[in-house]
């Protein structure tokens, strides 16, 4: 049932130097061979044999909470021919890029760019370029991406400080104002999308605490951004980013991010320099041509063909309309949600209008084993879904349905799947 695809011209080239060695060296006596190999080589390490074995890679279902099911659009994008990053046709796909985030963002913010590297490169940036050391930081732990930033601020010496709740419970604005008046954070970060605990968290009234209190309110919507609606400007965040392999359906690896002008004044005005080279704002708004120079000097060599791929999922968003996908997810999980209640099964997060459309977490059902239940999934559907991650491992299971894979039969073979599993995995009941 799994189909094996091989890959590449690259893959051929192996397999047709793989034979051509069999053939050539089927006579010889092994030990022989190793003699004269070795008399003839200067290298003491061989070739490992598996590379010298064709590419496989399955096809899979990614019902799990990403990366996600790249459509063949996408797929293509990225197998184009690569062109040098500082080529003038790269600078135009950047430069769509930069008008497609503005797009999902809803931001008019200049200093809109694409990180090289996953969701963790966005929040390493965002945190080193806007905090320095021994500053005031403020984060809301509610699953693991709270932890992930509080951890990563803690790294370059800021002053943490955390608000913690058991995961997929919210913040109210009364206690995020509170702490932010005891702790007098130069930066709040809250996710947006709890993708462990499949939260979605209400985000209004919460930038204008943070204005107030003279603080910079970084939020991450790597797992909720084109699946439930977000407003940069409107809502008053100051730094916000995604990750390229959820519902914008580009493979894993870049990684979307915009900085407002209360963020870029904190940002360039700082006392001391950023602690990544790589993640330095001041050299990717020049490389982004952000920042008002003719002239773009080398700083890093960008992930080319990412960017190519991540150029096509934001066209798709773009002319399928970012509210039209909103509705799709929305009416998708509401799918999702009433087959799992026909199955018996509990949602994590009791109050449908804070479930996150994209990634739906279910209570595990008692006496099943969890694990047994998603390798039994793997293994006879071919699907993914996964458990749960930090602090919400052992609590749920995650089901992740969005962008291209925001459809009703994917929904009805998840399901399906399920029902499978839970009628077959009897035995593994404590
Ligand atoms: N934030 C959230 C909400 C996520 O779901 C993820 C990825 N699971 C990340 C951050 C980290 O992104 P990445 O794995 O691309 O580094």
């Amino acid at each position: 049932m799994m189909q094996r695809a091989v890959f590449s011209r690259g893959a051929l080239l192996a397999q047709n130097t793989a034979a051509a060695l069999e053939s050539s060296l089927a006579p010889r006596s092994a030990p022989l061979l190793m003699r004269l190999d070795r008399s003839m080589s200067s290298l003491t390490i061989p070739p490992p044999a598996s590379l010298l074995r064709p590419l496989e890679v399955p096809n899979r279902y990614l019902f799990g909470p990403g990366p996600s099911n790249v459509p063949p659009r996408v797929l293509a994008a990225g197998g184009r021919p690569i062109i040098g990053h500082l080529h003038p046709e790269m600078y135009e796909i950047m430069n769509d890029i930069k008008k497609g985030i503005q797009y999902i963002f809803q931001t008019e913010n200049n200093m809109t760019i694409s990180m090289s590297g996953s969701g963790h490169a966005a929040m390493e940036c965002a945190v080193f370029n806007t905090v320095e050391p021994g500053e005031s930081v403020l984060v809301a732990v509610n699953g693991i991406w709270g932890e992930r930033v509080a951890e990563i601020a803690e790294r370059m010496g800021a002053n943490v400080h955390k608000m913690v709740k058991t995961p997929g419970q919210l913040f109210t604005n009364t206690e995020i104002e509170q702490a932010m008046a005891k702790h007098k954070p130069v930066l709040f970060f809250l996710t947006h999308g709890e993708s462990s605990a499949g939260l979605c968290h209400p985000m209004d009234g919460i930038g204008d605490i943070c204005q107030k209190h003279n603080c910079l309110f970084l939020v991450d919507t790597v797992a909720s951004m084109g699946a439930a609606p977000i407003f940069m400007d409107h809502q008053k965040i100051d730094i916000l980013y995604t990750g390229s392999q959820k519902a914008l359906n580009a493979p894993p690896g870049t990684a979307p991010i915009s900085f407002n002008e209360r963020a870029c004044d904190k940002m360039f005005n700082r006392k001391t320099k950023p602690v990544s080279y790589l993640l330095d704002m001041t050299h990717l708004s020049n490389y982004w041509g952000c920042d008002g120079q003719t002239v773009r000097a080398y700083h890093h060599t960008g992930p080319v063909s990412g960017f190519f791929s991540l150029r096509e999922s934001l066209a798709i968003l773009a002319e399928k309309g970012l509210e039209e996908s909103w509705r799709q997810h929305k009416e998708l999980a509401a799918y999702l949600y009433k087959g799992l209640e026909d199955l018996g099964l509990t949602l994590f997060i009791r109050d449908k209008d804070l479930r996150l459309p994209s990634v739906t977490t279910i209570a595990i059902p008692k006496g099943y084993n969890w694990r047994e239940l998603l390798v039994y999934m793997m293994k006879n559907h071919n699907i993914e879904m996964t458990g749960g991650l930090g602090p919400s491992i052992g609590m749920v299971m995650r089901i992740g349905l969005m962008g291209y894979n925001c459809k009703k039969s994917n929904a009805d073979m998840a399901l399906h799947a399920l029902e499978d599993a839970l009628k077959n995995c009897k035995k593994s009941k404590v």
